[in-house]
């Protein structure tokens, strides 16, 4: 029902979406919450307003990832600037990551009301957008301690498969993350970070590629597909939790 998994950190709920039980039909089947993909506007806004009632949300801000390290405060719904790091201190705002192999990551702050999404592939490792996202949350007053990650499905080393170049460029910024000269581990590499920074984690095991439930640009083939993604937010609203 659009659920792949559920982690709940206090109050707040992670959800890793599954593409499964949404509006959309053909390569977006079902539940398709990109409207950059070529799937039907109308069906989009329906599935991330069903993205919206599972988490419990009262309102949602939909990252427009751009791969690279840039991270925005969000205090309302509705699509977002450009940007690969979603952070909010509103409760009952949910923050949607977008992704189709790439990792997405939670990060939550369990002693404050902050919370926030980030999205990273390779250009993402190469960029630290997740270390940025890091930055940034410490200087606006989060203590290390006090954060819990989570990692959601990604495609995994074996079925990533890249040029030498790739894995080249990847390794001068993060060699966590290299698998063998072929192979970019991205959970490797955001789990590396995380480790480095002294931040918990929780991992949503998974393989966007392996597993038919989720959304894969490169099991897609060239051809057109649509986005999945991890929903985050802090619940306050007792109906709806
Ligand atoms: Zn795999």
């Amino acid at each position: 029902m659009g659920v792949y998994a559920r982690v709940q950190i206090g109050s707040v709920q992670v959800i890793a979406l599954n593409r499964l039980d949404g509006f959309s039909s053909g390569n977006f089947s079902q539940l398709n919450v990109a409207d950059y993909v070529g799937d039907d506007a109308e069906n989009v806004t329906k599935n991330i307003n069903k993205v919206q009632s599972l988490i419990g949300a009262s309102d949602i801000a939909v990252m427009s990832a751009e791969h690279g390290n840039n991270v925005i405060k969000v205090s309302q719904g509705g699509k977002c600037l450009p940007s690969d790091a979603l952070v909010t201190q509103v409760p009952n705002l949910a923050l949607l990551a977008l992704s189709a192999d790439c990792v997405t990551v939670a990060l939550i702050d369990t002693q404050s009301e902050l919370i926030a999404v980030v999205h990273s592939g390779w250009k993402g490792l190469v960029a630290q957008v997740l270390q940025t996202a890091i930055d940034s949350i410490l200087a606006s007053g989060s203590q290390r301690k006090n954060l819990v990650a989570v990692i959601g499905p990604a495609i995994c080393a074996e079925c990533y498969e890249v040029s030498p170049d790739r894995v080249a460029k990847v390794s001068e910024i993060n060699s966590a993350a290299i698998l063998d000269s072929r192979h970019i581990d991205l959970c490797a590499g955001i789990k590396a970070t995380l480790v480095d920074n002294a931040i918990r984690y929780e991992q949503i095991i998974g393989c966007t590629f392996e597993n038919e439930d989720l959304f894969s640009f490169r099991r897609a083939d060239g051809e057109p597909t649509g986005r999945g993604g991890m929903v985050v937010c802090l619940c306050t609203d007792e109906e709806s939790s």
